[in-house]
């Protein structure tokens, strides 16, 4: 039975010291429940912005633990103006210094055309120009701008995971030094690819 053997490698607390592994539990306690007000960070120093489909499972996929990161997720893993928002605090006020976009295959936002979820939604309100997006902000609403626009279908995935970095990294809210990546999800697979480095329709092709 090992605890018959004495192990060197491991240091046990001398006696009389046992108050000094609690006292690093509580601390460790303390840290946890008040790391935003202690300017503690996410472990990993990381925000992620992924698509809110039940089939991503986020963490497992980036190989993260409870604390280690911020996950933002919506329809689609679209850099919204709450992504902006969020990211900005985040980047601005927490330490995070990395941002991950996740989007996926076969994501909801491919499935119908911009002008069926368009009318979709104009059919389920009086007048979509004085709809407010915003509860908190009634002037916030699509007026003359373009509801398709506002709610972003996808053509192709690659595509616009490019494009959800692109608009994180030259977006003047978040510092230049945040380093922004996006990878896809393949739900097919259960692994996750660069954008625009599929390999399932590379490997039957000659070199
Ligand atoms: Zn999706």
């Amino acid at each position: 039975m090992a605890h018959h053997t004495h192990s060197h490698d491991h240091e046990e607390p001398e006696a009389g010291r046992v108050h000094e592994s609690v006292d690093d539990d509580v601390d460790a306690r303390d840290d946890w429940a008040r790391r935003r007000r202690k300017g503690i960070p996410t472990d990993k120093q990381l925000l992620v912005v992924a698509c809110m489909d039940e089939r991503i499972p986020v963490e497992e996929a980036l190989g993260l633990q409870l604390g280690d990161a911020q996950v933002f997720r919506n329809a689609g893993g679209k850099v919204t103006d709450d992504v902006i928002r969020s990211a900005a605090l985040t980047t601005q006020f927490f330490d995070t210094t990395e941002i991950i976009v996740v989007n996926h295959t076969d994501c909801g936002m491919m499935s119908a055309s911009d002008e069926d979820v368009v009318a979709g939604m104009e059919a389920a309100v009086d007048d979509i120009d004085d709809v407010p997006l915003d509860p908190s902000l009634p002037d916030l609403n699509v007026g003359d701008h373009s509801l398709a626009e506002w709610i972003r279908m996808t053509d192709d995935i690659d595509e616009a995971c490019e494009a959800q970095v692109e608009y994180l990294r030259e977006h003047e809210l978040i510092p230049d030094d945040v380093t922004v990546h996006g990878y896809v999800y393949e739900v097919e697979s259960g692994h996750l690819r660069r954008p625009g480095e599929r390999v399932a329709e590379r490997v039957n092709e000659r070199v």
